[in-house]
């Protein structure tokens, strides 16, 4: 039955007690009043007249009215005969009365008041039992209507205890389910068995929890799927991969990475990374950058000795994060460490670097003889030259001089890429090394009438440094700012001390480099596209000056703005330069 007919005849119940109520309540009132005005109107009549014939009785023989009130009052008793016997008492006072009225006798009277006491006991007695009965007509009805109250109320207290539970249960079952549906509780299911709108809603709930249920598992297999897939696809790669999650813990590496950190996967995979690293020099250099700096890349290079060789491995690690949300933020998820083998590529620079450093080598010995014949042909004791000849013979000079510089920034790079860098460090006054660099390029200078001004702090610690390395630098630098600056300008050559250290700086007026060259200005064999038209150069410069400085602990900068000039400027340490 559907709950509204359930409803629509509980209150149709509800309101037939109310009318049985009242329609008993109404029938017993209607008996107990037709019962009280039964007793008053005929018995107490009789009674009455009964009373007015006693009064005039007596003075029937001297009033002649008083025999006609008494004739009215028996006329009115005898149409008012409603008790059994009472006919009877009134034919005997008929009898008696009308024998009294021809002689008059005492004797009759007495008979006469025999008869009316007679008719007023039979009414009295009559309003005693109607009365009685009345009393019985009452108390049943009391009986009645608490029986069937009592009955009305257990049934009414009944229906409301259940019915609001009955409407109210399957409705918290009902949010119960839900909430277990809306926590991924897809096996939750709902049990009316009632054929009402709550059998249907638990219907289609279950219905709609098991389409959830089969969407899930089979989003489930989608996933496991493609998760196989996406495992399957990382142990195939040729280079290691190792993942972390958001809390270092290491969720994923490929075989390739097990064979390179020499750990059983069984004792790696769902680890705390700084655990695994504990007793493991590789892992700890690999998840060092995850460790101090979470929220950055890195990318270095690793020497890792496998399988009884060495090999080299540029490091990359990517942070991930996760999709942007409603308000465009992202978060941390995780880390993935990726090793690429350039072990080849090594080699392959290896090979470079010993045959650049055996052409420069062997360059060395014809430029010498070239630079030695240059000179002997300059020498009037050989013969006179012409001024074209000794043209041509400067221009020889020139280009060998060139050549000679070329060849030997270039042993110098091979040196710093084999680190062979050697350092022969020695306490030095600062002020010697800029003296010394600044005369080496003061004849470059003077052909362009460039001034270079120095600037030497009062009273400069001495360091400790490979003073030529150092005054190479510095050569360089005020080169490079001779070159990039117009003639008639100023090159400022200074050093101070800031902090505890010491900075040499070379500003110039020039030309300035743009802020995407200054990023790279320190790469090896780099130049700005368009000074190659107009200077000369190997673009290895800067890189030799940036691995000398760092070599001897030291740093370098670069500040520029184009159009305006730059300062190229290196410091050391003080505290570190003992020797
Ligand atoms: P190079 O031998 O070509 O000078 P460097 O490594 O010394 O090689 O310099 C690299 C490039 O940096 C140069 O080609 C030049 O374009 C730029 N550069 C270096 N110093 C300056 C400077 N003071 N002003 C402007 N550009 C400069």
């Amino acid at each position: 039955m559907k709950i509204k007919s359930k409803l629509s005849l509980g209150l149709a119940f509800l309101f037939a007690v109310i009318i049985l109520l009242g329609g008993f309540s109404i029938y017993y009132l209607n008996k107990l009043s037709n019962d009280a005005s039964v007793i008053l109107v005929d018995n107490y009549e009789s009674l009455e007249y009964c009373k007015n014939m006693l009064k005039v009785l007596d003075e029937t023989s001297k009033d002649a009215s008083a025999l006609n009130n008494f004739e009215h009052n028996l006329t009115l008793q005898q149409q008012n005969i409603t008790e059994i016997g009472e006919k009877e008492a009134t034919s005997e006072l008929t009898k008696h009365f009308t024998m009294f009225k021809q002689n008059g006798s005492e004797e009759l009277r007495v008979l006469i008041r025999s008869d009316l006491l007679d008719i007023q006991e039979i009414n009295m007695l009559a309003i005693e039992r109607k009365s009685i009965a009345a009393e019985s007509t009452a108390s049943k009805a009391i009986l009645y209507l608490s029986i069937i109250g009592a009955i009305c109320f257990l049934v009414v207290f009944t229906f409301i205890i259940n019915f609001p539970g009955y409407i109210a249960n399957p409705i918290r079952h009902l949010t119960e389910s839900i909430k277990e549906i809306a926590n991924k509780k897809y096996d939750r299911r709902l049990h009316f068995n009632s054929k009402d709108e709550f059998g249907d809603l638990a219907h289609a709930f279950n219905r709609m929890a098991e389409k959830l249920e089969e969407y899930d598992s089979s989003n489930v297999a989608k996933l496991l799927t493609e998760k196989k897939r996406i495992d399957a696809i990382i142990n195939n790669m040729s280079d290691p991969v190792i993942g972390l999650d958001e809390n270092k813990k290491i969720i994923f590496a490929n075989k390739e990475a097990i064979k390179v950190i020499g750990i059983d996967e069984k004792n790696m995979l769902n680890r705390y990374a700084p655990d695994v690293a504990a007793t493991n020099d590789l892992m700890r250099n690999l998840i060092k950058g995850i460790m101090q700096q979470p929220d950055s890349n890195d990318t270095s290079i690793l020497k890792i000795y496998a399988g009884n060789k060495e090999s080299f491995f540029s490091k990359d690690i990517f942070k991930v994060t996760s999709p942007p949300d409603k308000e465009n933020k992202t978060q941390l998820i995780g880390h993935v460490i990726s090793l690429k083998n350039i072990t080849p590529f090594k080699e392959t620079e290896l090979a470079k670097t010993n045959f650049l450093a055996t052409v420069s080598h062997e360059l060395k010995t014809p430029l010498s003889a070239i630079k030695m014949a240059t000179q002997l042909m300059n020498d009037d004791r050989i013969g006179k030259l012409n001024a074209e000849q000794k043209q041509i013979i400067q221009s020889i000079t020139d280009q060998a001089q060139r050549l000679s510089n070329i060849t030997g920034e270039l042993l110098d790079i091979t040196q710093i890429e084999s680190g062979n860098i050697k350092l022969n460090k020695q306490k030095t006054v600062p002020a010697s090394i800029i003296d010394y660099a600044v005369n080496s390029t003061k004849p470059a200078a003077d052909q362009k009438h460039i001034t270079i001004e120095t600037k030497i702090a009062h009273a400069l610690p001495d360091i400790v440094v490979d003073s030529d390395k150092t005054a190479w630098v510095l050569i360089n630098l005020i080169s490079n700012a001779a070159k990039f600056s117009k003639e008639n300008s100023k090159v400022i050559v200074s050093a101070e001390k800031i902090d505890n250290k010491i900075r040499f700086a070379v500003q110039d007026f020039g030309k300035g480099i743009n802020i995407n060259d200054k990023k790279r200005i320190f790469e090896r064999f780099f130049r700005v596209n368009n000074s190659s038209d107009t200077t000369e150069g190997s673009g290895l410069g800067l890189a030799i000056s940036k691995e000398f400085i760092l070599a001897q602990g030291g740093n370098i900068f670069v500040e520029s703005e184009e159009g305006k000039g730059s300062v190229f400027s290196f410091e050391f340490p003080i505290d570190s330069n003992i020797l």
